[in-house]
């Protein structure tokens, strides 16, 4: 085992069972596009390599890349992509594959919203997303409105995805262990044609600032973008609170900002 850099948020799976469950959930078959985001020491990627026979691998850590290389040759064609993933263009991946892609990763937490926020900006290279997360973030991600916790990632990410969280994974799992439990999602695109047709810019810059302070009416919140009465004119009342209004709403109002 190599030595876990905590700077690159390394935390290795060793339990059997829950990779295992990671690789079943995933179900990779051979037509496949498999991608993975920090493969570390190849927990996930050689049962990922035999079933799908070629898989891309994006890692930062310079030093894990001759073991992976050396572990892979008789399972598969392994390509190793060394750089950090938020550089990656997974379009032009996708492009180079000529079929979209199955992204997969037990993410470094360190950055995990960031990856997230990039592979949305690939979403139509994307077919679906594997993710092991930090379970307070996946528990974000699934939120309903009117929960506490749903917020700006709730929105961005239910506009665009179908997201189902899982299972849980305890810190146990990993070597060495992170201070809170994980969990896996899994991310769906939207059919193009139900995503939301809207300026992202916009789309952002509300959501960005209705969740900005929470406990504000949203007229407050989007003071300087959308007044009461436009607001209101999206059919939304403007002393309600950013989370408890649907995902849609967002679109309304991003619209709004648009006109
Ligand atoms: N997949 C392995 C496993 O499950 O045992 C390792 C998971 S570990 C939580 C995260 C991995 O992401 C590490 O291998 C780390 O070096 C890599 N990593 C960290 N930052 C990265 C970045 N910006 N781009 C690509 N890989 C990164």
């Amino acid at each position: 085992m190599s030595r876990a850099k905590k700077h690159f948020g390394q935390h290795f799976l060793h339990d059997r069972t829950y990779l295992d469950r990671i690789v079943a959930s995933i179900a990779a078959r051979p037509s496949d596009r498999l991608v993975e985001i920090g493969p570390g020491e190849g927990a996930m990627t050689f049962p990922l390599l035999k079933a799908a026979g070629t898989l891309t691998a994006i890692e930062l850590d310079t030093d894990l890349i001759p073991r992976l290389r050396e572990r892979a040759a008789d399972l598969g064609t392994l390509e190793i992509v060394q750089a950090d993933v938020l550089t990656v263009d997974f379009t032009s991946l996708a492009t180079t594959a000529g079929q979209p892609l199955r992204v997969v990763g037990n993410l470094p937490y360190y950055i995990s919203s960031p990856i997230l926020f990039h592979c949305l900006e690939h979403i139509d290279a994307i077919v679906d997303m594997h993710f092991m997360l930090q379970k307070e973030v996946v528990d974000r991600m699934a939120a309903a409105p009117g929960s506490k916790i749903y917020g700006r990632l709730s929105v961005m990410l239910q506009l665009v995805c179908e997201v189902v969280s899982l299972f849980v994974v305890p810190p146990g799992a990993f070597q060495p262990p992170p201070k809170v439990d994980s969990a896996v999602v899994r991310l769906r695109p939207r059919p193009p044609e139900q995503r939301p047709d809207v300026d992202p810019k916009h789309l952002q810059a509300v959501v960005r600032a209705a969740f900005a302070q929470r406990r504000k009416t949203l007229a407050n919140g989007l003071k300087g973008l959308l007044d009461a009465d436009t607001i209101a004119a999206c059919g939304i009342d403007p002393k309600a609170r950013a989370e408890t209004l649907p995902p849609s709403a967002f679109v309304d109002l991003a619209r709004a900002l648009g006109r």
